[in-house]
This record gives structure tokens, C-alpha cells and sequence, in this order.
């Protein structure tokens, strides 16, 4: 996942070279530094370097929370000319076109429980009370390896997801074959079984004691056993 990290650092620089007018590139850097361990943020910042949305120099300067749900963010990236939105999780990213337009598909404004498309368009028009969006790994928050927000449900398969039956780590401990009477999860409709048996137990949301402490290099040290 570090590895990773740096290279998607080094590929949004390599993009920032045809993206980022000259004058304006220490001050680019300076946002790619702020978030050079938050995978959305870099995951969006390479997405509007390598494709600008209009198609010339621009720099973003500054990333806000339109919303959040689940580790699903819709994001401002505020740039010297406009501000654009950006639909991210660890999964991918989606343009979402101009703030200004205040436009977001049906699914989506339900998905994010807007009661109507002019109540997302009221908080489109007042960006600037929109709070800043803080770098993963300092917001204690948010879930670093799922991003689910503290009283969220983890994404299922988080490593920081403490199991209800045992009070270990939910991926690595047995219970979930105990649950279910098999010695392996192996199909799709195995996993849904257990997702069944562990609902009704009641799964732990997030919280900020989950945190595992990253002393290493490598978070996934952390989370052997
Ligand atoms: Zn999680
Ligand atoms: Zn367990």
C-alpha cells in the first residue's frame, strides 16, 4: 500500500508538469505534501491532473467534504479558476462535474440523503462552509484502512473490524467459520451467510480506540498476527 502511495505521488507530479502553470507549481506541491499519505486525496489529485476537466492549466489548492458516507466522499477540489466534484472511495473515482452547476444524479442525491436536488444545490452554492478535507491518517475519525466515520460499520473485509464473538480481529480470527460449521469461506454465498450471522450478533462500528498505531513502515505489519 506505501509503495503504492509513492507511486501515485510521483505520477501526479510527472502529471503536474502539463497541468500546473509554472509560477503556480511550489504552491501545487505544497497540497500533494499535505496529503502524501491519503489515498482519496491522491487518488483524485491524479485524476484531475492527468485529465484536466477543462482541458488547460489549472492547479487545485484546496480539497473540501461536500459529503461523506461510508467511506464514499464527494469532494471539492477548489482550483485557481473553478471548483470541481469528485465522487471517491477506495474503489475508484468518478468527475462529477462543476460545483456551480449543483447537479448530482438521483441515486446519488439519495445515496447522501438529500431530501431534493435544490437542497444539494443550496450546498453547492456556499462551498466555502464546506469543511476542509483532512488527511486520512490525522483524522482519528475516520477508519484508515476502510475510511468508514466513527459509529460506521467497517467495509467488510477491514482489517481494523473487531470480530463480535471473540473480540480479535475479524479477518483473522476463526469465529466465522465456527459460525457457520466450514472449514473455509470459498464462495460468494458463503460470505453473504456469514454477513447474515455476523449482522444479527450486531458487528462493532468504528472507533477511534481501533486505530492501529502505525509505528512501522508498513501498516500491514500492524495488522499480522
Ligand atoms: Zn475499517
Ligand atoms: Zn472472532
Amino acid at each position: 500500500m506505501w509503495a503504492d502511495l509513492n507511486e501515485q505521488r510521483k505520477a501526479i507530479a510527472a502529471a503536474m508538469d502539463y497541468a500546473v502553470p509554472e509560477a503556480d507549481r511550489d504552491e501545487a506541491e505544497d497540497l500533494l505534501e499535505v496529503y502524501r499519505e491519503d489515498r482519496i486525496a491522491l487518488t483524485l489529485l491524479l485524476e484531475f491532473y492527468s485529465y484536466l476537466p477543462e482541458a488547460r492549466e489549472d492547479w487545485v489548492h484546496e480539497l473540501r467534504v461536500v459529503n461523506r458516507q461510508q467511506g464514499i466522499f464527494l469532494l471539492a477540489a477548489i482550483t485557481a479558476q473553478h471548483q470541481y466534484m469528485y465522487l471517491v472511495s477506495s474503489e475508484g473515482i468518478e468527475f462529477q462535474g462543476r460545483v456551480d452547476d449543483g447537479f448530482l444524479a438521483q441515486e446519488l442525491l439519495d445515496f447522501f440523503e438529500y431530501d431534493s436536488a435544490e437542497a444539494f444545490a443550496e450546498v453547492c452554492a456556499a462551498v466555502d462552509a464546506l469543511p476542509v478535507y483532512e488527511p486520512m491518517q490525522l483524522d482519528e475519525e475516520i477508519c484508515p484502512a476502510c475510511h468508514a466515520a466513527a459509529g460506521e460499520y467497517h467495509e467488510l473485509g477491514c482489517p481494523v473490524e473487531i470480530c463480535p464473538w471473540c473480540g480479535g480481529q475479524l479477518i483473522h480470527c476463526d469465529c466465522r467459520y465456527e459460525q457457520l460449521g466450514l472449514d473455509g469461506l470459498t464462495n460468494e454465498a458463503e460470505l453473504l451467510r456469514f454477513e447474515a450471522v455476523l449482522e444479527e450478533r450486531g458487528r462493532i462500528p468504528y472507533s477511534p480506540e481501533q486505530r492501529p498505531s502505525f509505528a512501522g513502515n508498513d501498516p500491514n505489519d500492524v495488522f499480522d498476527e
